[in-house]
């Protein structure tokens, strides 16, 4: 009989994790309480627009692609991904408009994007930008394989490669992001550029570190694309590949605890029956696990841990056209820059003069919406619930201010708008993520690694962490690689 594993979550790290498990030979049963994969790459369908509540900018995928490679099949053959070229239009903010400082696109082709910079600011700058892209190269080359492809559950591992980490020294990895940055551009706005993607990790970009400047690379260098579809269609398609590997899917079900003998899962218990295992891996938020588990949410020294800022989304189908300089991403970068991540990351408040990403998929996806009709996605970090906004008392305002932000950046508010929907941290954590954040735990450097919560439980052989709460981290490319991680570590444990 072979060993049977049951994963909780059909999110991209679970879904990544059964697949591994499945082509290996073991059962698995993949549990969720939605009814659909894809986990916070969540969609809202209404009146003929598909709109994605989740991730929208797909980066790495040639991890995604490899998942259906390692299992002998082609990925081709289940989703097509589009590259967006620009991957961002950034508008720069001044006192009196939106592009005040001017509007700079970004190209994952380096001669484009040598040409815009050259066109929008200078060619010294341009030249910097070879340099940057140069160095961006060789700190992708050294970090991922060593640092985020790796398994570092323990300071010793972390150091088990002194070479890779001289080089990062080197590389002036551990040297602040806006000096690293600030080494290549003059200019303020191509700064910003290439050190916003800081806040993915939930950080500063002035307090990151320089290996962070990864998270620009993928963004910026490898760059962005679009699953044709939708994001759904990707959790689509990575679910049909776990299916025909003959993986088992229970939708709809609740994980409510694990039975245990001799300090092993035997039994996940869920609201529709108990499986019997021999493993599990689970997906669920760190907080919500210990929940499960009975454990405090606390990290060593029983200090609490940093969560990553959070988000308020604003999700539109209009009917109508918008500006033609509103492409599939853009960012409106504000006027403020240290001011709104001191406000935003150090003291849990709304930015005073928030940037926005504003994501129109039908640009380069139409059929996600009626005809002659838009979606638009709108995206404002603030506070996670652990910070000092009241969203109960002053909700109500904010929407109102970002409504006519929104109109500043084109989004006029007579639009014919037969769709809305709007998603607040309050929303985030109703549906079960710590905090009331979708970005989980902050990378700082000591949640980072070792430090962060490890794949491997502690006391349970066979359960086993993955997802973005756990290493390496947050975001699509790296719970991927969790995942796959993950279900390497669980094979060991059942062999
Ligand atoms: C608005 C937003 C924008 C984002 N933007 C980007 C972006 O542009 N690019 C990017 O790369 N990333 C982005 N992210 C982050 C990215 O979506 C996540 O890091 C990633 O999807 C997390 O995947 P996961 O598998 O770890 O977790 P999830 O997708 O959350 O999967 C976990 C699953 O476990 C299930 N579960 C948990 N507990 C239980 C239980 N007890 N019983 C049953 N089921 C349970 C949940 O229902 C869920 O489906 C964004 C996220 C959001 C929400």
């Amino acid at each position: 009989m072979p060993a049977s594993v049951v994963v909780v979550g059909a999110g991209f790290s679970g879904l990544t994790a059964a697949t591994e498990l499945a082509r290996q030979g073991v059962r698995v049963t993949v549990v969720d309480r939605l009814s659909h994969p894809g986990g916070r790459s969540g969609r809202y369908d209404r009146e003929g627009f598909q709109i994605d509540t989740g991730p929208t900018v797909f980066t790495m995928p040639e991890l995604f692609r490899d998942i259906f490679r390692r299992a002998g099949r082609n990925p081709d053959d289940y989703v097509t991904f589009r590259r967006l070229e620009p991957g961002y239009h950034a508008a720069f903010a001044d006192r009196d408009s939106v592009d005040g400082r001017g509007r700079i696109a970004t190209f994952s082709d380096r001669d484009q994007m040598y040409a815009e910079i050259e066109e929008q600011v200078s060619r010294k700058e341009a030249e910097g930008y070879l340099q940057f892209r140069r160095y961006l190269e060789e700190l992708f080359a050294v970090e991922f394989p060593s640092f985020i492809d790796a398994q570092l559950d323990s300071v010793s591992a972390l150091l088990g490669n002194p070479k890779a980490l001289v080089r990062l020294v080197r590389l002036r990895g551990f040297q602040r992001l806006p000096k690293v940055v600030g080494h290549y551009f003059d200019d303020e706005r191509l700064q910003q550029l290439f050190s916003f993607q800081a806040l993915y990790a939930g950080l500063s970009p002035l307090r990151a570190l320089g290996i962070f400047a990864i998270i620009s690379y993928m963004d910026v260098v490898l760059g962005v694309v679009q699953p044709v579809g939708g994001m759904r269609a990707a959790a689509n398609a990575l679910e049909q590949l776990a299916r025909d590997l003959g993986v088992e899917f229970r939708y709809a079900h609740e994980v409510e605890a694990f039975v245990l003998h001799n300090q092993r899962i035997t039994h996940v218990v869920t609201d529709g029956g108990s499986i019997a295992c021999d493993g599990v891996i689970t997906s669920a938020d760190p907080g919500e696990l210990a929940e499960m588990l009975g454990r405090p949410f606390r990290r060593f020294g029983g200090l609490r841990w940093k969560m990553s800022p959070s988000c308020f989304l604003s999700l539109r189908g209009v009917h109508g056209e918008l500006p033609a300089t509103l492409g599939h991403h853009n960012i409106f970068f504000g006027t403020q820059w240290a001011q709104a991540f001191e406000d935003l990351v150090d003291n849990g408040r709304m930015m005073s003069d928030p940037s926005t990403l504003v994501s129109v998929p039908t640009r380069s996806d139409p059929e996600l919406a009626p005809v002659n009709a838009h979606i638009v996605y709108a995206l404002e970090p603030t506070p996670s619930l652990n910070g000092r906004f009241d969203w109960d008392r002053l909700g109500a305002g904010f929407v109102d201010r970002f409504d006519r932000r929104l109109e500043r950046f084109g989004v006029a508010r007579d639009l014919p708008a037969s769709v809305r929907y709007d998603i607040d941290p309050r929303d985030w954590a109703r549906m079960g993520m710590d905090a009331g954040t979708p970005f989980s735990l902050a990378h700082t450097f000591f949640q980072s690694g070792p430090f962060r919560p490890t794949m491997q439980d502690p006391k349970i052989p066979n359960l086993v962490r993955t997802g973005s709460g756990t290493t390496p981290g947050v975001g699509l490319p790296l719970v991927m690689v969790s995942g796959r991680l993950s279900a390497g570590m669980a094979l060991g444990r059942l062999r």
